[in-house]
């Protein structure tokens, strides 16, 4: 149900339309879609992915996202249990996985979802165990700051814009909710998954190094795996310093 929801946020938030109101609707007929055809995952394969009213097919995103939420619900109640850090860092994923898709599509990251996800990830580590204020507060300043720092630099020295300032928001976003260093962390993983991603695109595609690829879902995914294998990842790292 989370995930049916933040299909509502992709493809409205964009438009900056209501996610209330009008209700569910068929994007192509605008049937009002009735609440036994709009059960999560379920009404996809009842429905064979057509609308009930114009037979148009229902796009795959809508149970792919459904399908990726429920997923990560599931791996983060294994990991936390059923507490008050489940609920935040479920709310944390969800945020991502929104921001992640409109990135994709639109190349744009919400300050609606950005901005308030900071806030939230400040005052929720005052109440839950797995976070401390001080920790949250540096990991915003670290990453809202470092990447504002690379923003500025490249477009001094290239004289454009390679940064967005939606990634530096969600940067910011990333380190109040899992601190500093994580933050870190998910800088280090992003960049070197951006990386390969982009010199696997210009070598398929021949695209020069100016081809602009969003990097929020880069920033999106190093935080799901900083969130999940931070502990493993460092200690890994720290073997081989002996
Ligand atoms: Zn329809």
């Amino acid at each position: 149900m989370v995930g049916s929801f933040l299909n509502v946020c992709i493809i409205r938030l964009p438009k900056e339309e209501s996610i209330i109101v009008p209700g569910s609707h068929c994007p192509h007929c605008k049937t009002h879609i009735k609440f036994y055809d709009n059960i999560p995952l379920i009404s996809y394969l009842l429905l064979g992915a057509k609308c009930r009213y114009c037979h148009e097919a229902i796009s795959i995103q809508y149970p792919l996202i459904e399908g990726i939420a429920a997923v990560s619900s599931l791996l983060l109640f294994i990991k936390f249990g059923p507490s008050l850090s489940y609920l935040f860092y479920f709310s944390f994923v969800a945020a991502l996985i929104t921001i992640t898709v409109i990135d994709l599509f639109h190349q744009i990251i919400p300050d609606v979802i950005s901005l308030p996800g900071i806030g939230i990830g400040l005052l929720a580590s005052l109440v839950i165990p797995h976070q401390t204020f001080f920790n949250s507060l540096i990991g915003t300043l670290c990453g809202g700051g470092s990447l504002f720092l690379v923003a500025t630099l490249y477009q001094w020295w290239f004289k454009r814009e390679g940064m967005g300032g939606g990634d530096v928001k969600l940067l910011a976003m990333i380190g109040a909710f899992l601190g500093w260093k994580s933050v870190i962390l998910t800088i280090l993983l992003s960049s070197l998954i951006g990386s390969i991603t982009g010199i696997m695109i210009m070598v398929l595609k021949g695209k020069d190094f100016k081809y602009a690829i969003p990097f929020g879902p880069f920033l999106s995914v190093g935080a799901v795996i900083s969130l999940f294998y931070q502990n493993e990842i460092i200690s890994w790292y720290l073997q081989f310093k002996g």
